[in-house]
């Protein structure tokens, strides 16, 4: 199985500053590739393409390494070819969006930019889910966004577990013909025990039946070829049936010659197939998949004339897959493909991968401060170093920027918003000046009041403030520089104040935006990080005077 071994290698020496993967030999061009005679090499190749794509999406991004195997070839005259274009169609939403094609000279590269949820919700690219559905008549495997619906819909829902069936709707009318009659009739069929030669059906196929007219010749590996993905599409779809041995284009009984060993054969194996395909569990009972199989005698006149192969399949707990989700990443320098444990948790995961970094604004005002002063980008580094996600809001005067005094003693004030702790107002004074606690605390008060009145914020927030100031000259210069004050150290809150979360966090940042915008001293940074994720009713507390 291509899946289980890889001939993909990690590049170590390279120029690049990227995870780059060499997948070896490949033919490229439309021309080129469809005159390929070795069809099963085709696959390969593109398998060995395709697959670290998936791996570099998943992984950060980096670059895809192909030695061009035919001679002569040029991109720019020859192009792709349109079995690699529709597998890179298939992986991703828009190709160039993601991918970028180069050659030189005798190498292939695909530049791979890392995946992103954003639009598709989903956090991890996949080449086929392996996962599948029965539609009416038909059997799909269930693409990427289906998948997840699909996950999503079990986990909430925890169908899977609803013992008790549901009772039939009471019948006021008696032509009324449903889905669930054809169900029941496939059911009464399964339970009987001899059926007659060329006996008429009285159901067809629908979403719980299939019909297979498989002849003695290679019945067992038929058999074996569709059983993943009907065992997968039944259970994962209320359950269903599977007969062998009954004509769809007649709709009557025909059987299959069969003698008793055979039929032992044949039940060992459905059960050895059956038992080895991947699941994922959500809770923590985990199900095995529940099915019955059994051969029903066919008799013609009355003699005993053959077989048809019953197979009912239960609706499963949770998801059944045809074989592992065809999904990889690259772990200890290895492209690896990801384990149904692995897929089923990155795919159900609902919080995005966090950004993990501190964001500065302005950045003009920012760029200035740490030109002049420069002790203060190691300090404010300091400072912030633990803070895994957040906003340093920086001002001239913070004090001026809520309609206070300003004080000329003040170089900057910046502001803290982060996660996992109150916001910080910091004051950084040109001069030692003790009184200069009270101008910063009254600062802070001032802006807890306004995010409150005006921004509309209703959780329950301190701002804590800090003080360093220069030791003797009027600039900072790194060690000289003196913590003056910390209120945190001083003013203990109740853990509910200082609990400040991803939602708080935002929270806060649109309530300073709309008391900014209405006090008339926003800048324009600040403005569009937070406009966008202001919601109507918000909006409406900016127009409100
Ligand atoms: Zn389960």
């Amino acid at each position: 199985m291509a899946s289980r071994k890889m001939t993909i290698r990690v590049v170590l020496d390279t120029n690049y500053a990227e995870l780059v993967l060499d997948v070896g030999k490949v033919t490229f061009g439309e021309k080129n590739r469809k005159k390929m005679k070795d069809c099963q090499l085709r696959k390969k190749q593109n398998e060995n393409v395709s697959q670290p794509v998936v791996a570099l999406l998943n992984s950060g991004g980096g670059v895809c390494r192909a030695e061009i195997e035919n001679e002569n070839y040029s991109y720019e005259k020859d192009g792709i070819g349109l079995d690699l274009e529709n597998s890179f169609a298939n992986i991703v939403s828009f190709v160039s969006k993601y991918l970028d094609f180069m050659q030189q000279g005798k190498c292939f590269l695909i530049f791979v930019k890392s995946w992103s949820s954003e639009t598709s919700g989903l956090r991890i690219a996949t080449l086929s889910s392996n996962l599948y559905k029965r539609d009416i008549t038909s059997v799909k495997v269930m693409n990427a966004t289906a998948a997840l619906e699909f996950l999503k819909d079990r986990l909430e829902t925890g169908e899977g577990f609803s013992l008790i069936p549901k009772s039939p709707p009471k019948r006021y009318r008696f032509d009324v013909q449903e889905e669930s009659s054809m169900k029941a009739l496939a059911a009464d069929f399964f339970n009987r025990m001899q059926l007659r030669y060329r006996e008429k059906l009285t159901f067809t196929e629908s979403t719980h039946v299939e019909i297979k007219d498989y002849s003695t010749d290679k019945l067992l590996q038929r058999i074996k070829d569709i059983l993943p993905q009907y065992v997968s599409a039944f259970a994962n779809t209320h359950g269903g049936y599977l007969f062998i041995g009954l004509s769809e284009k007649n709709q009557e009984v025909t059987g299959f010659k069969a003698e008793k060993s055979d039929l032992d054969k044949i039940e060992k194996e459905i059960e050895q197939c059956i038992s080895k395909f991947p699941v994922y569990h959500f809770y923590i009972e985990k199900k095995k998949i529940n099915y019955s199989c059994k051969f029903l005698e066919v008799y013609d006149e009355e003699s005993l004339c053959g077989y048809v192969c019953a197979l009912k399949i239960e609706l499963f707990c949770c998801a059944v897959f045809a074989k592992k989700p065809n999904s990889w990443h690259v772990k200890d320098n290895q492209v690896m493909q990801l384990t149904v444990e692995e897929w089923g948790q990155l795919m159900l995961d609902p919080e995005p991968m966090p950004s993990e970094k501190v964001t500065y604004v302005p950045e003009i005002l920012y760029e200035k401060l740490f030109s002049q002063h420069k002790g203060l980008a190691q300090l404010i580094h300091n400072e912030i170093g633990s803070v895994r996600q957040g906003t340093l809001i920086f001002s001239k005067s913070w004090s001026l920027d809520l309609g206070l005094q300003e004080n000329q003693k003040v170089i900057c004030d910046t502001l803290l918003i982060a996660q996992d702790r109150p916001p910080v107002l910091y004051t950084f004074l040109r001069e030692l000046n003790k009184e200069l606690k009270g101008y910063s605390i009254q600062t802070a008060l001032t802006l807890k009041k306004k995010l409150v009145k005006i921004g509309g914020y209703s959780g329950k927030v301190c701002v804590m403030t800090k003080i360093y100031s220069s030791e003797e000259s009027s600039t900072l210069i790194e060690g000289n520089i003196r913590l003056l004050h910390d209120s945190s150290l001083s003013a203990i809150y109740p853990k509910s104040y200082t609990l400040i979360t991803t939602q708080t966090m935002s929270d806060l940042k649109k309530a300073l935006f709309i008391v900014l915008k209405r006090l008339g001293t926003l800048n324009d940074q600040f403005d569009s990080e937070i406009s966008q994720h202001l919601s109507d009713n918000q909006y409406g507390l900016l127009s409100e005077e």
